[in-house]
């Protein structure tokens, strides 16, 4: 398999960085996978309910959200034709960041290209070479991709240790221009929420800027508010980033803030500034969707009750979101874990390093309002042999 001594230099490096992920059970490969409306998933001609899924309100293939999509290309046509700084800002934009600003109590929102985008242009214009970044240990890898871009100083606090935060910031702060903290609002392998009040509590005594990702928050905690939302007044988050690609079932990230900080993000994030605007149909997707999440339309707090029964089933602590991490430890554990529920009809995806540290592999459970209380109690039920065997 491996490229003879006289290939090119590009073939063998290509193999041997394959063959080493090979090595440790860590290669991975892209599973065509069609996704129909509630669970039902086919992958391999296989029929499997999905556990696998963002998607946690349906609203993906909501019926009023699709029809939004194809009236916006009839209307705007399939693509935006430049960025949002040229002509690329069509009428839909400002719809989509008034519902947003309005669901965060901000004044103003900013929408990017995909929430990975939006965290690579957000964090580089708040911080640079002189200023300092505190941020959990198991922020997303946008995070610290943005993180890294800015330039400034970066450090990480043990997963939702408030006290951690607390000695970084005693430690380091005085010595930098600005700091910003930077957390998940829902984490998103490991489905717990972060301590909102204390970090914002420290944010004020330390002069930082608080800013979480709500990826996971959005739609499903909070009354379909967010995270910061399910904290009401004991939290003063004035940075809320998120993406409208998981409970929302479009495409496309955003920052909630004050009008002065979009403004500044209009201005100096590379990431919006210098690539295209998103399609028509997806701003109308996220649009229609922000409405039946606000108005009544989906059951939002039907994911994190179905991820309760389960967890219940298990003999576990409640869960606080739609996600429970099921930590098996070995990248091999969950290949094989992942394979056996497959067997059973389930779609459950093993999360492997680098998506989490090393030795804590899992199977990643993501919960929807469409998953029937009987598909649930099935799946605890051939769980059942695996979490004792683990
Ligand atoms: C999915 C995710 C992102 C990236 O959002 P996309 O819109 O998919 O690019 C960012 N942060 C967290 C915590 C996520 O889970």
């Amino acid at each position: 398999m491996s490229p003879p001594p006289s290939a090119p230099s590009l073939e063998r490096y290509a193999a041997a960085k394959l063959d080493a992920l090979s090595a440790r059970t860590l290669r991975r490969r892209i599973a065509e996978t069609h996704r129909m409306a509630g669970h039902r998933t086919v992958r391999d001609g296989r029929d499997l309910i999905s556990f696998s899924c963002n998607d946690y309100l349906g609203l993906s293939h909501h019926p009023e959200v699709c029809r939004a999509a194809a009236d916006a290309i009839e209307t705007y046509g399939a693509g935006a034709g430049a960025s949002r700084l040229i002509t690329g800002s069509h009428p839909l934009y400002a719809e989509l960041e008034a519902r947003l600003a309005a669901i965060k109590g901000t004044e103003a929102a900013c929408v990017f290209g995909s929430g990975y985008l939006a965290n690579v242009g957000i964090i580089p214009s708040l911080a640079g070479e002189d200023d300092l970044i505190v941020m959990d240990e198991l922020a997303h890898a946008c995070m610290h991709a943005g993180a890294r871009l800015s330039g400034a100083a970066l450090a990480t606090f043990r997963h939702n240790d408030p006290e951690d935060c607390r000695r970084l910031l005693a430690e380091r702060r005085a010595g930098c221009r600005h700091c910003v903290v930077l957390t998940e609002g829902v984490f998103s392998m490991d489905g717990d929420l972060a301590p909102l009040p204390a970090l914002s509590d420290l944010a004020a005594e330390f002069d930082a800027w608080l800013m979480t990702d709500d990826a996971h928050g959005l739609g499903v905690v909070g009354g379909g508010r967010g995270s910061a939302a399910h904290w009401g007044d004991r939290a003063q988050v004035p940075l809320h980033m998120g993406t409208l690609s998981k409970a929302v079932g479009a495409y496309g990230g955003y920052l909630c803030a004050s009008a002065a900080v979009i403004d500044l993000m209009r201005n100096r994030a590379r990431s919006l500034i210098y690539s295209t605007a998103l399609p028509p149909a997806v701003v109308a997707s996220a649009i229609a969707a922000l409405d039946l999440i606000t108005n009544g339309g989906v059951p939002v707090e039907a994911p994190v009750a179905k991820a309760r029964l389960f967890t219940s089933l298990m003999g576990r602590p409640p869960a606080e979101s739609p996600i429970v991490p099921f930590v098996l430890g070995e990248a091999e554990a969950a290949l094989g874990a992942s394979r056996s529920l497959e067997d059973a009809g389930f779609l459950v995806g093993a999360i492997r390093p680098p998506t989490v540290p090393e030795g804590t592999s899992r199977l990643r459970f993501a919960f929807s309002a469409a998953h029937e209380d009987a598909d649930i109690e099935r799946l605890a039920a051939h769980l059942g042999p695996i979490a004792s065997a683990a």
